[in-house]
């Protein structure tokens, strides 16, 4: 066959022409051929670009923190926290505030071997908020109901 753009005798299979260099897609059956739609002339990116110094990779051992594990009652604390507000009530929170005060002992005792305290924090926050949140309601829901009974 010939090269469509300078006529030189390419042979069947091949990719690009050996004369002038163009892409010959059109008539080449190859599995990994480019799709013949795409604009002639404009160059392919380059697969690999040099990444710009420190953009994407994280450099081991330059920033990252040694590996501190969070304690596994701080997760629970928080897990347990959020849990009583989608679905268990009280005994989520109950949990939660359990494994908070645990958590933030376990981690005070572990002279830094142990990370989490945001983790046991939120957990206490939750618990506690939730608690708090349930017993004003069963404050009003008595207060209303004495006041309801009693207008009886
Ligand atoms: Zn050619």
């Amino acid at each position: 066959m010939l090269c469509p753009n300078c006529s030189a005798a390419v042979t069947q299979g091949q990719r690009f022409c050996d004369n002038c260099g163009i892409r010959l897609g059109a008539d080449v059956a190859s599995p990994d051929v480019q799709p013949l739609n795409a604009p002639i002339g404009q160059p392919p990116i380059p697969p690999s670009v040099p990444a710009p110094p420190g953009a994407y990779q994280s450099q081991p051992g330059m920033y990252a923190p040694p590996v501190v594990p969070n304690s596994n009652m701080a997760i629970i604390s928080l897990v347990a926290g959020v849990l009583a507000w989608l679905a268990l009530p009280l005994i989520g929170a109950l949990v939660a505030v359990i494994c908070g005060h645990l958590a933030r002992k376990e981690i005070r005792e572990s002279g830094g071997r142990l990370s989490g305290q945001g983790l046991a924090l939120a957990g206490l926050i939750f618990g506690y908020v939730h608690l708090a949140v349930v017993a004003l309601t069963v404050c009003f829901v008595m207060l209303f109901a004495f006041v309801f009974v009693g207008a009886m």
